[in-house]
């Protein structure tokens, strides 16, 4: 079952008199339950590419279509809906809120999508206890390590049990321990819930971990 596709996607950038053209009729599939690592190097468009397949940003032309659904020309009302309840990022940097505990943090995204407190918490936990950071549940970011703190990002990303997960190095931050712990947690979670992942990262032994890997070359998307 197709997750997330892209179909003859553009999309360009004005810089100057230059056009930069970073994805050039590049089609993607991605089915639900498999994970996929997006291996490239600095600005080959990694980050426009999860951005736009996550409804962050509308391609130049050619279609993303989630859960069969094609969005490009939908309005951004709609986008915003799709991308709330079918999408989840992670980044190199966690950016939770830092007056906020993480578990707050992790409850957010259920509660601004109409979720009862409760719910939202008892969700939370959950999370939280499956990423093994449940004694950290009332701390505030700042008082959290580094992998605590993408730990309770990636929570927080899959809160809302989202179709599709995205990630943009989100062990680009850590030690090489540490990313490999975090990622092997990431990896547990996104298999237990069923997700599809896109997982941008530099590192090739964790990229080995995935069902597939592909790269940008000349715009499109190559299996490697
Ligand atoms: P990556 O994530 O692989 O490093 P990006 O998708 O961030 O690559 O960027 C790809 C290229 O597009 C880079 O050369 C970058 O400078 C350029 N770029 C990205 N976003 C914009 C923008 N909003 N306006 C102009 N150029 C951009
Ligand atoms: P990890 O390998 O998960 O990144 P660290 O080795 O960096 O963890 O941290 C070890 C322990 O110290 C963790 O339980 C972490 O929560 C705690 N810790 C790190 N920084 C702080 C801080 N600023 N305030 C409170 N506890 C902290």
């Amino acid at each position: 079952e197709l997750a997330l596709e892209l179909i003859g996607v553009e999309r360009r950038y004005q810089q100057g008199a230059k056009e930069l053209v970073i994805l050039d009729g590049a089609d993607f599939t991605l089915q639900r339950g498999e994970t996929v690592a997006l291996v490239a190097p600095s600005g080959a468009g990694k980050s426009t590419l999860l951005h736009t397949a996550g409804l962050l940003e509308r391609p130049d032309a050619g279609e993303v279509l989630l859960s069969g659904i094609p969005c490009s020309r939908l309005s951004d009302d709609k986008r915003t809906t799709i991308r709330r309840n079918e999408v989840g990022f992670v980044y190199q940097f966690h950016h939770l809120l830092p007056e906020f505990s993480a578990l707050e943090n992790i409850m957010l995204p259920q509660l601004v999508r109409g979720l009862g407190r409760a719910e939202a918490e008892e969700r939370a936990r959950q999370l939280l206890d499956y990423m093994k950071i449940g004694p950290r549940a009332e701390h505030r970011p700042a008082e959290l390590s580094g992998g605590e703190q993408q730990r309770v990002a990636i929570a927080r990303a899959v809160a809302n049990a989202p179709l599709v997960l995205l990630a943009d190095e989100p062990t680009g931050n850590l030690d090489p321990n540490t990313a490999s712990y975090v990622f092997d947690a990431m990896e547990a979670l996104v298999r237990h819930s069923g997700l599809a992942a896109l997982i941008a990262t530099h590192n090739h032994d964790l990229a080995a971990r995935m069902d597939r890997r592909v790269t940008l070359r000349a715009g499109k998307i190559v299996e490697m």
